[in-house]
């Protein structure tokens, strides 16, 4: 009978059908975003990336994997810091004296440890003078980790910590607090420096305590930069500045103030 010879291919009707909608699907992913901070092949900029569910024929929108990275990238924005990752990367180091080639090779073997998660130790430490690079390679550490995945969280000691202090008892400084202890990668930018050039106070003291101890006790890994040797973190806390010594073991520069050639690695 007619009808029954011009009885549709259901299957390859079916067949036909799906591939629109997959066709559809991929317009939506094709369509470009404007989102900045981070160049993403997998969602062209729009931060989701569509799937159809093969089983209630839902177009779902998913989150992209690049959320998190831009997510990075805008707190170090509001930081303050995004500009210097185009300033301050690992090449462009500057490498003219012995000291300068220990800061770089000791950088990379911490990056190396990082990426690929061996049980070396979580923290970096550098300290001593300034000028002598330390914002530039604690900041090429953090950008090469933020490339690897790390979700970074850039912690000025100065300014933040005064804005930490004088919220101390609220509700407030455990969100921050806890943020602080509990990032995937912290950078803690010149540990102890006053506003006056004081010496760090109790108030200090607990503070660099409190985040310390939690990401010594939970193996997180840290990059630390200060003015003081780490002789002289001990000394102001013999606690902190002996799990820096611990848990940065193999990755501790500290730059002699007088003599900038005269650096020893611990
Ligand atoms: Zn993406």
């Amino acid at each position: 009978m007619d009808v029954l010879k011009h009885k549709p291919d259901l299957k390859k009707l079916t067949s036909e059908m799906n591939k629109k909608r997959l066709d559809e699907v991929e317009i939506m992913n094709q369509m470009v975003g404007s989102l900045t901070g981070y160049d993403c092949k997998i969602c062209r900029n729009k931060g989701v990336v569509y799937v159809r569910d093969n089983v209630t024929d839902e177009v779902l929108c998913k989150k992209c994997s690049c959320i998190k990275k831009r997510s990075t990238y805008w707190r170090m924005q509001k930081s303050g810091i995004e500009s210097l990752f185009d300033r301050y990367q690992l090449v462009n180091f500057k490498v003219t004296e012995e000291y300068q080639r220990l800061i770089k090779n000791t950088a990379i073997s911490y990056i190396d440890s990082k990426i690929h998660k061996t049980a070396d130790s979580p923290f970096f430490f550098i300290g001593g003078q300034s000028g002598s690079g330390k914002t530039h390679i604690c900041t090429a550490i953090a950008g090469q980790l933020i490339l690897h995945g790390y979700q970074a969280r850039y912690f000025l000691w100065r300014d933040e910590s005064t804005e930490i202090k004088a919220i101390a008892n609220t509700p407030d400084y455990t969100k921050r607090v806890g943020e602080l202890k509990k990032a995937s990668l912290l950078y803690i930018d010149d540990l102890f420096k006053t506003q006056s050039g004081k010496l760090p106070t109790s108030g200090d003291i607990h503070l660099a305590f409190e985040i310390i101890n939690y990401r010594y006790i939970n193996y997180l890994p840290t990059i630390i930069s200060s003015e003081m040797l780490l002789t002289q973190i001990i000394e102001v806390d013999q606690a902190i500045g002996g799990r820096i010594k611990e848990l940065a073991n193999g990755f501790i520069i500290n730059i002699s103030r007088d003599n900038r050639k005269n650096y020893r690695l611990k």
